[in-house]
């Protein structure tokens, strides 16, 4: 009898392949009082497990061919990095002097510390990188545990030979970005995860590789059989089990369609983003790192809608400073070569993250406290340095500044204050900027989305961060597993926000775009551009599909769809005219 289990789909396609069931290997870290005499050599014990997860880490970066994309490989460089950060070759050795203690117990004191942190920020995607902790902690004290340390070798699974992964649809807790990695060069045909969310790093790897996945598959190792037979639906998140012939012969045929698909959306690339009805529509990618240029530059997008710039504030116990800003804006634009860059300004979370962790009390509500622009203008020597490198960056290409998380008509006033002292400081140093530069705000509070006509009257362009509306306007934590089923894009109040943003942009003749997860999910394309969206900004691998959604609508006949709908107060005809917009 067949049966699914369901978990969060995260990275589309369809994959028909044996289990491959990965146990964890148990480690017991005890704790256990050194001897003063032998104190320096538990140091060195210590400092030499650096050493060999340092080059554990190399050794699998050779490994990886020179093809894949640069932002995966980037995932092992951030723990790499972290090996010679501070908080992890300083702290622990501090921890075995003053606690006398042994390095295994050393450093999950520190790793606890630096979880904390991690938890209390605020931005989903910062607070999983947790993880990024918990994988390089747990390398170093395998090496540690071991009696051979240098044949640690992973540090999580038994390791399957790359014969036995190849065709094989991975079934884990929960996989590093080093595992994922190797194992897709290995042939594996798709990742179940039990634990992560859409923003884990199998999620964010299995995207950029185009490998369908499954996140939050709860116990799924308990359900799943060693070597046997599944179907991995990425597009509906489900494990089919114990399959039949009929069922085989509908998801061959739905991976067929799927491959022809990918082959004719590879045509539009570099092909117009025009509508039935003679509307060009932009269309924008989203990155986190500067490697991520490279995938924007290869779907030819029209730009970068958002740069999300916090990555720069990572692993590190000190703000990165004017020049670092610069140099990775530089690599952006130069990539780009002359697409119009659009970055955000710092949407840090609690305020401890900058100065790694020590001191600031902690907000029992991190979403609705000091965070984004909140943060920034309460930390002006975090704050300055980045808006100058933002000004600098300007004279070398056609930069946009763009401030997260607006919900008052003053933090506008405050930043353009400082953006004109900051332009009088250039100035007085004699460094060129563009005095043109476009300043504008994400309406992802519902405050400012009401009162979206006075932001648009100060600000050069809107873009509307729907993963914060929604999560504002609902009141659903949108990283919180048990009330992930109300986290509503349609709700009419989300679209009713979105529509009034929109206007008020057009009211104003500036530019509007949207550079939430909804930008870039083709379910919701053609109900964006009835309610007037002309600017969408998506991760880059989703790009092509959604232009072909825009080149398959008629925005005058979506507009008269999306204003019925609109007016629609009758539950059951709302939701008949959603259908209708989603299908015609
Ligand atoms: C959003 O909130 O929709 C957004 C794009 O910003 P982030 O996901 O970085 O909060
Ligand atoms: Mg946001």
């Amino acid at each position: 009898m067949t049966f699914s289990l369901h978990g969060i789909g995260v990275s589309r396609g369809y994959a028909i392949g044996r289990t491959y069931l990965l146990q964890r290997n148990q480690m017991e870290i005890a704790e256990y009082a050194i001897p003063d005499a032998i104190i320096e050599d538990e140091i060195r014990r210590f400092l030499n497990s650096l050493d060999i997860a340092r080059k554990q880490l190399q050794e699998i970066r050779q490994q990886i061919p020179p093809t894949t994309p640069g932002d995966l490989t980037a995932f092992i460089d951030t723990h790499l990095l972290m090996l010679q950060d501070v908080t992890f070759t300083e702290a622990p050795v501090q921890l075995i002097r003053t606690r006398k203690c042994n390095a295994e117990w050393a450093l999950k004191i520190q790793r606890d510390l630096l979880v904390q942190v991690f938890e209390q920020m605020d931005d989903p995607y910062l607070r999983t990188r947790k993880d990024d902790v918990d994988h390089v902690v747990r390398r170093v004290q395998r090496i540690l545990v071991t009696e051979d340390p240098a044949s640690a070798g992973n540090p999580d699974y038994a390791e399957p030979s790359a014969s036995r992964l190849e065709g094989r649809v991975i079934v884990a807790d929960d996989l590093t970005p080093a595992d994922t990695i190797l194992m897709q060069h290995q042939g594996v045909q798709a990742f179940v995860t039990e634990y992560g969310g859409p923003l884990s790093h199998t999620a964010i790897l299995a995207r950029s590789l185009g490998i369908p996945a499954v996140v939050g598959a709860r116990n799924a190792r308990a359900w799943l059989g060693h070597d046997e037979p599944v179907i991995v639906d990425g597009r509906q998140g489900a494990i089919l089990v114990g399959l039949d012939e009929r069922i085989l012969r509908y998801y061959r045929h739905k991976q067929q369609q799927e491959r022809r698909e990918q082959r004719e959306l590879s045509k539009l690339k570099g092909k117009p983003a025009i509508t039935r009805d003679g509307m060009t529509i932009g269309l924008y990618a989203n990155i986190e790192q500067p490697e991520d240029a490279t995938a924007v530059r290869d779907v030819a997008a029209d730009g970068v809608g958002l740069y999300r710039t916090e990555f720069l504030f990572m692993n590190r116990t000190e703000a990165p400073d004017e020049e670092e800003h610069l140099a990775s804006y530089l690599h952006v634009i130069k990539v780009l070569d002359g697409s119009p860059v659009t970055i955000r300004t710092a949407d840090l979370g609690a305020d401890k993250q900058v100065d790694g962790g020590r001191g600031g009390p902690v907000s029992t509500n991190p979403a609705l406290g000091l965070r984004a622009i909140r943060m920034c203008l309460k930390d002006l020597a975090m704050f300055r340095p980045q808006l100058r490198a933002i000004l600098r960056a300007s004279a070398f290409g056609p930069v946009r500044m763009m401030i997260p998380m607006l919900s008052t008509i003053q933090e506008v006033f405050q930043v353009l204050r400082l953006v004109a002292e900051t332009r009088q400081e250039l100035r007085d140093r004699g460094l060129a900027f563009d005095e043109k530069l476009p300043i504008g705000g994400m309406i992802e509070v519902p405050a400012a989305a009401v009162c979206a006509p006075q932001f648009a009257h100060y600000l050069d362009f809107l873009s509307i961060g729907t993963n914060d509306l929604i999560q504002y306007t609902l009141a659903i934590d949108r990283v919180d597993d048990e009330i992930n089923y109300l986290y509503d894009p349609l709700h009419p109040a989300v679209l009713m926000l979105i529509h009034n943003t929109i206007r008020a942009g057009h009211k104003a003749g500036i530019p509007v775009s949207l550079c939430g997860e909804m930008a870039g999910d083709p379910r919701y394309t053609r109900l964006l551009l009835g309610l007037g969206l002309t600017e969408f900004s998506m991760h880059p691998t989703g790009l092509l599909e959604i232009k072909r959604a825009v080149q398959n609508s008629h925005v005058g006949e979506l507009s008269e769809a999306v204003r019925h709908l609109l007016r629609t107060t009758d539950a059951e005809k709302y939701a008949e005219a959603l259908k209708s917009i989603a299908q015609n």
